[in-house]
């Protein structure tokens, strides 16, 4: 019997002016090249490329396309064997639960949900086309932000609205990080060596974006992002929960558009809009500990509306077995999980000082004490590798 050539997969991710990717082989999950194309259709376009073994190469391109950034890589990519291409895709409204094989219908329903990620869809679709286009013998495959919380209750993804509103215009709440929210569900319930449908835990996904999932035996059953992924924990620049009155209120005293205000929440609030520094938690951190007031209070206020969240997402729970932390603050930030779980007194957290230092490496991802009442745990995300494993199983059926 010969060995099989090993199938990788060109995952890619694609924004309205950069475009990553990653060629991965998903059963070890390595990552032979992966890269960014960046300031796409400006002058300052550029394509790093990093492969596995060797050194990181940088292309000035000026006014690259997403088209002819996959060009691009593609030239790079000539020796790997690539069997699929994995797509992430933001939102999937209420047509998507799991991952789907690109065909026109396809494609046609995420159009379909640029209403309701007016940012993010078309980027996607731009760049399922040109990646289709350059790889058309390959099965393309989306893998989307909101399809893990498509198992939420009614009760948890209505918002209390005229009821015609979801019936007219779809609105309610999705939900985002689903892919992330479910690897580290399962991947915390391997590192505790039990079923992830024994368990009951509350993931955190800390990065620029953030969000928190309760995930009942291995399901979302509620999340705090919402219609769009503004809903919720404070985050890098945007707000997360506000009174909707505040939009108002802005408009009205400001002199500030719909727009602006809109802008404001999404891009200048956050953990940039309390330290009016920066939005970048390491950044802040350092700023903190040289006696930066503002910065020590973006934090106080990240944390403290973190563990708001995750005492309200218990209400979808019976027992709270895990609280598990993911994503670069999650993974990186032992002051901010340390902040967080002070607040969870209620639960009885008590954290490991020596376990939280070393981001849960030390007890199979375990930053609490043996006899603390919650079980918090560190789990580094791996969004990428899922896409991966999910286009890779539209190959071998
Ligand atoms: P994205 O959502 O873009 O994928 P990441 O998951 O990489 O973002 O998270 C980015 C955030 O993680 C930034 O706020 C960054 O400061 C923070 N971060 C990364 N490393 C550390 C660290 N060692 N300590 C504190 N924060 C960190």
């Amino acid at each position: 019997m010969g060995t099989r050539e090993p199938d990788n997969v060109l995952v890619i991710n694609c924004g309205s002016s950069s475009l990553k990717f990653a060629v991965i082989e998903p059963t070890s999950g390595q990552v032979l090249v992966q890269g960014l194309a960046e300031r796409l259709n400006t002058e300052e376009g550029r394509l790093q490329v990093k492969p596995a073994e060797g050194e990181r190469t940088t292309d000035a391109i000026p006014r690259m396309s997403h088209a002819k950034a996959l060009e691009a890589i593609l030239k790079r990519l000539q020796s790997f064997k690539i069997s699929a291409v994995g797509h992430r895709v933001v939102h999937g409204g209420e047509y998507f639960s799991g991952s789907v094989q690109l065909d026109e219908e396809a494609v046609r329903k995420i159009a379909a949900c640029e209403v309701l990620a007016p940012l993010h869809n078309p980027a996607n679709i731009v760049g399922i086309r040109a990646a289709m286009t350059s790889f058309p013998e390959l099965p393309h495959v989306a893998v989307f932000d909101t399809a893990f919380h498509q198992t939420m209750p009614p009760h948890a993804y209505l918002y209390a609205l005229r009821y015609e509103l979801y019936e007219k215009h779809q609105v309610r709440r999705y939900g985002f990080h689903g892919t992330s929210h479910r690897y580290v569900s399962g991947k915390a319930a391997e590192m505790l060596g039990k079923p992830v449908d024994s368990l009951q835990m509350i993931t955190s996904h800390l990065g620029n974006g953030c969000s928190a999932c309760a995930v009942k035996e291995g399901k979302s059953v509620d999340t705090t992002m919402g219609l769009t992924p503004l809903e919720g924990l404070v985050m890098g620049t945007r707000s997360g929960d506000v009174d909707p009155n505040l939009l108002l209120f802005l408009v009205e005293n400001t002199g500030r558009d719909f727009r602006d205000v809109t802008d404001l929440l999404n891009r200048g609030s956050g953990l940039l809009g309390i330290s009016g520094l920066s939005n970048d938690m390491r950044t802040l951190q350092e700023a903190a500990d040289k006696g930066d007031r503002r910065a020590d209070l973006a934090i106080a206020i990240f944390c403290y509306r973190l563990a708001k969240g995750i005492m309200a997402l218990a209400a979808s729970l019976d027992r709270l077995d895990a609280v598990v932390f993911t994503g670069g603050i999650g993974e990186n930030s032992a002051p901010v999980r340390e902040r967080t779980l002070a607040s969870l007194k209620v639960l009885k957290a008590e954290v490991s000082p020596e376990l939280n230092a070393v981001h849960g490496k030390h007890a199979a991802g375990r930053i609490t004490t043996e006899t603390s009442g919650l079980l918090a745990m560190v789990v580094p995300t791996n969004e990428e590798l899922v896409i991966a494993r999910e286009a890779i199983a539209f190959v071998h059926g």
